[in-house]
């Protein structure tokens, strides 16, 4: 049984893929120094799994632990690096804090995975590297712009520390994936995203109005150029998404890769605009949103959807739930969290 390290398991799409992992007969260890998350997670995890599942807690910014971690855990065949800070308003308002936590920690876990002999690694990227695409939609291979964002920044900066790291270690083998927007929950309601303080994500603010949390819904522009004015986004459930890593993961461990640096992009391959989510949540659950339209949003890419054809033909995967699961999920996440 191959064994994988998740970082930022107890994050939302780390614990999401632990359950797609395990499902597909990987043994899987967790480190997430519980910054942007709770222990619960992991808890329902291994309630749905009937597996239990360990999490060191570390902070992958401080190398010499990272370094103890690997000394004492052997046997690990590869990893999935998710742990990252990911509000683009924060990361707005206190650059350096993204910076040196999404940098540095990566810096840190692919030097110890060089050290330690562990030849396949998948790096969690996002379409937030495009910037705003003169193309869509986007492929693999559309020139990247300036990110709208520090954050969107550390991710193009990590996609060249990796590219640099691939380059020196052809031993080693990445796959790099950029995700357009995860959403919705596990079918369980079990888990799902737990936003931290704030949500800064849509689907998010969505079920927070529903339940009441949020007096009002804001879309963030509606004179933008698209069908109806809002930010057109590409929205993909979050366990078509976990199982598109353990495919990737797959792909490493059979040693189907042609190149030992390769990029993926993860989306649904269709573009929604901010109000037609809204309207497929009024639908999809028979709630009435209440929403106004204010300003743009500084840092919000205007459009993005992806291609998914790199997907599909090179893993083998393809999404599977539609817009209206993937709310209705969400919901149903949402209602769960406020019984507890
Ligand atoms: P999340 O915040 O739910 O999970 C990230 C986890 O990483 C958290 O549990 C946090 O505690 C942990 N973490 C952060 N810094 C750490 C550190 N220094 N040491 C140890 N643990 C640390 O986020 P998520 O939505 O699950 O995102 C996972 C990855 O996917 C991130 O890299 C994110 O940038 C990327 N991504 C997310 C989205 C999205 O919309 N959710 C979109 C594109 C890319």
């Amino acid at each position: 049984m191959k064994k994988i390290l998740v970082t930022g398991g107890c994050g939302y799409i780390g614990s999401h893929t632990l359950i797609d992992l395990i499902s597909n007969g990987f043994d899987v260890i967790s480190i997430d120094n519980h910054l942007r998350s709770h222990q619960q997670q992991l808890d329902a995890v291994e309630k749905i799994t009937g597996r239990k599942i360990k999490n060191h807690i570390i902070d992958l910014c401080n190398a010499e632990a990272v370094h103890h971690f690997f000394e004492t855990e052997k046997n690990i065949d590869g990893i999935i690096h998710f742990a990252a800070l990911k509000s683009v308003p924060e990361s707005v308002a206190d650059p350096m804090f993204y910076y040196h936590n999404n940098l540095q920690s990566l810096i840190n876990i692919l030097v110890s995975a060089q050290k330690n002999n562990i030849k396949h690694f998948v790096f969690s990227s996002s379409c937030s590297v495009y910037g705003n695409a003169k193309e869509l939609p986007v492929t693999e291979l559309t020139p990247l712009q300036n990110a709208e964002s520090p954050y969107g920044y550390t991710k193009q900066i990590g996609e060249r520390i990796i590219a640099d790291f691939a380059t020196t270690h052809p031993e080693m083998n990445f796959i790099l994936l950029r995700y357009f927007n995860p959403v919705g929950a596990h079918e369980s309601a079990l888990i799902g995203e737990v936003p931290f303080d704030k949500p800064n994500n849509l689907v998010p603010i969505i079920t927070q109005t529903a339940i009441g949390k949020i007096n009002s819904l804001t879309v963030f522009g509606n004179d933008y150029d698209t069908k109806d004015g809002s930010c057109v986004r590409d929205f993909i459930h979050v366990m078509d998404l976990a199982n598109a890593h353990t495919k990737a993961m797959e792909h490493l461990t059979h040693h189907k890769n042609q190149t030992n640096y390769n990029i993926i992009n993860l989306g649904s391959g269709n573009g929604y605009t901010v109000l037609e989510a809204i309207h497929a949540f009024e639908n999809a659950t028979a709630q009435k949103l209440n929403y106004t339209i204010g300003g743009r949003r500084e840092g919000d890419t205007i459009a993005v959807y992806a291609d998914i054809t790199k997907a599909t033909t090179t893993l083998g995967w393809k999404p599977t739930r539609d817009i209206n699961t993937m709310m209705l999920t969400a919901w149903n996440w949402e209602k769960k969290m406020n019984q507890q």
